[in-house]
C-alpha cells in the first residue's frame, strides 16, 4: 500500500507518525490493558492524556492563563450555534464580517439575537475582504464575528489586507479559525473567543476547540440546556457526558506532532513556503491555471484553482489520482479544483502537485 498525498479540505490529512502510534494504541494504550476506545473517560489513563493535550495546546497555541480552553464534541457548526446562546443576551445586537461561505453559514445558527452584517465579501464573490474602515459595527454588539480563513472560498486575512486581527475596540473579537489554527503564531489576547472544528490541522473530526477570554464565561447569555452552557462544561472539564475520547486523543498526538516539529513559527514557514509555490505555478501557466482571489487575502491554507474548462476537471483529477495526489476536488459551491496544504502537508506533496499540473498543462494547453 502506498498512501497518496492528500490534499482533502477536512477530514484532511493526518502526519503518519501520528497514524502509526495511533494504530498501536488501538490495540493497547500503554498499560492500561486495553486500547485507548476501550478505556473509561473517568480513569487515570485517560485524565492523563486531557491533562496533557490541554497543556500541550496551550503551550503550542501560547495561550495565556485568563483563558480557558474546552474540547466540545461535535464540529465547528455547533459552536457558531452555542457562541450566541453563551455570549449575547435575548435580543441582543451581534456583528458578523462575511468573507465566505463559512461566515454565511454562521449566520444561519442564529436565532433569537438582532444580526448586523457589519460587512461581507459576497457582492465580490468573496474574492476580497471588505477593508476594516468600511465595516459598520455596532457599539453595543456582543461580540464581532470573523472567519480567519474561509475554506472554501480561499480567503484569509493575512497582513497585507491590514491590521490582523482587526481592531474592535471595546467589543470582542470572536473568530473561526477551523481551517488555519496553529498555521502561524497568534496573539490570543487579541481575540475574547477563538474556536475551531478539529479536522484541519488539529486532528480528527468529532471534537473542537473554544478559546476563551475567562470573564466572558459570566455573561448571563440565553435561557440554554446545560449541556450547551460553555460554564458548565468548563466546570465538568470538557466531560459532562461522554466525550469522544479517540478523537480527543488524536487532536492530543497531532497537537504534540506539530510541537516536536518546532511549533507554529516552523508552521508558518512552511506554509509561506508551500502556498509560495503553489500560486506561483498558477499565476505562472499562463492563465491555463486561474486563482481568482485578490493576492493580499490568498489562503495559505486552501488555494481554489480553475483549468481553463471545466470539461477538463474529469480528466485532470483522474490523472491526478494516478500520479497519486488526492482530494483535490472542489467544493460545489465552488466547483475547480481546491487544494488544500494545511500542516500535516509536506512540501514533497505540493511539490508533486506542482509538477503534475505543469504536465497536465502540457498535454491539454
Ligand atoms: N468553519 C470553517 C472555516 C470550516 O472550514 C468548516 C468546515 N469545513 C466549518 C466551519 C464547519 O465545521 P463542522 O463541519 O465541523 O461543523
Amino acid at each position: 500500500m502506498t498512501r497518496a498525498y492528500n490534499f482533502s479540505p477536512g477530514p484532511a490529512a493526518l502526519p503518519e507518525t501520528v497514524l502509526r502510534q495511533a494504530q498501536a494504541d488501538m490495540l493497547e494504550f500503554g498499560d492500561a490493558g486495553a486500547s485507548i476506545v476501550e478505556i473509561s473517560h473517568r480513569g487515570p489513563e485517560f485524565l492523563e492524556l486531557a491533562r496533557q493535550a490541554e497543556a500541550d495546546l496551550r503551550n503550542l497555541i501560547e495561550i495565556p492563563d485568563d483563558y480557558a480552553v474546552l474540547f466540545p464534541a461535535g464540529g465547528a457548526t455547533t459552536q457558531q450555534a452555542l457562541i450566541a446562546l453563551n455570549f449575547a443576551a435575548a435580543g441582543q445586537r451581534v456583528d458578523y464580517v462575511v468573507s465566505g461561505h463559512w461566515g454565511r453559514t454562521a449566520l444561519k445558527q442564529l436565532v433569537s439575537v438582532d444580526v448586523n452584517v457589519a460587512a461581507s465579501g459576497e457582492a465580490d464573490g468573496f474574492r476580497t475582504i471588505p477593508a476594516r474602515e468600511s465595516w459598520r459595527l455596532s457599539k453595543d454588539a456582543a461580540y464581532v464575528h470573523v472567519t480567519a480563513n474561509e475554506t472554501i472560498h480561499g480567503v484569509e486575512f493575512r497582513p497585507a489586507w491590514g491590521q490582523v486581527p482587526p481592531d474592535t475596540g471595546d467589543v470582542p473579537l470572536f473568530a473561526d479559525f477551523s481551517s488555519s489554527i496553529a498555521s502561524e503564531p497568534i496573539e490570543v489576547s487579541k481575540y475574547g473567543l477563538i474556536y475551531a472544528g478539529a479536522q484541519k490541522n488539529l486532528g480528527p473530526v468529532g471534537i473542537s476547540v473554544v478559546i476563551v477570554r475567562r470573564d466572558l464565561l459570566e455573561r448571563a447569555g440565553q435561557p440554554r440546556a446545560d449541556i450547551f452552557d460553555y460554564r458548565s462544561q468548563l466546570k465538568g472539564e470538557s466531560m459532562l457526558n461522554t466525550p469522544p475520547t479517540w478523537n480527543w486523543y488524536l487532536l492530543g498526538q497531532t497537537v504534540r506532532w506539530m510541537i516536536d516539529e518546532g511549533g507554529t513559527a516552523e508552521f508558518d514557514r512552511r506554509s509561506d513556503v508551500k502556498s509560495t509555490l503553489l500560486y506561483g505555478a498558477i499565476d505562472g501557466s499562463g492563465g491555463f491555471y486561474r486563482n481568482e482571489v485578490a493576492p493580499e487575502v490568498r489562503s495559505r491554507m486552501n488555494v481554489p484553482f480553475f483549468l481553463p474548462d471545466a470539461a477538463l476537471d474529469g480528466a485532470f483529477l483522474s490523472g491526478a489520482r494516478e500520479a497519486g495526489l488526492i482530494g483535490l476536488k472542489g467544493h460545489r459551491v465552488l466547483g475547480g479544483m481546491r487544494a488544500s496544504i494545511y500542516n500535516a502537508m509536506p512540501v514533497e506533496g505540493v511539490q508533486a502537485l506542482v509538477d503534475y499540473m505543469q504536465e497536465f498543462q502540457k498535454r491539454h494547453g
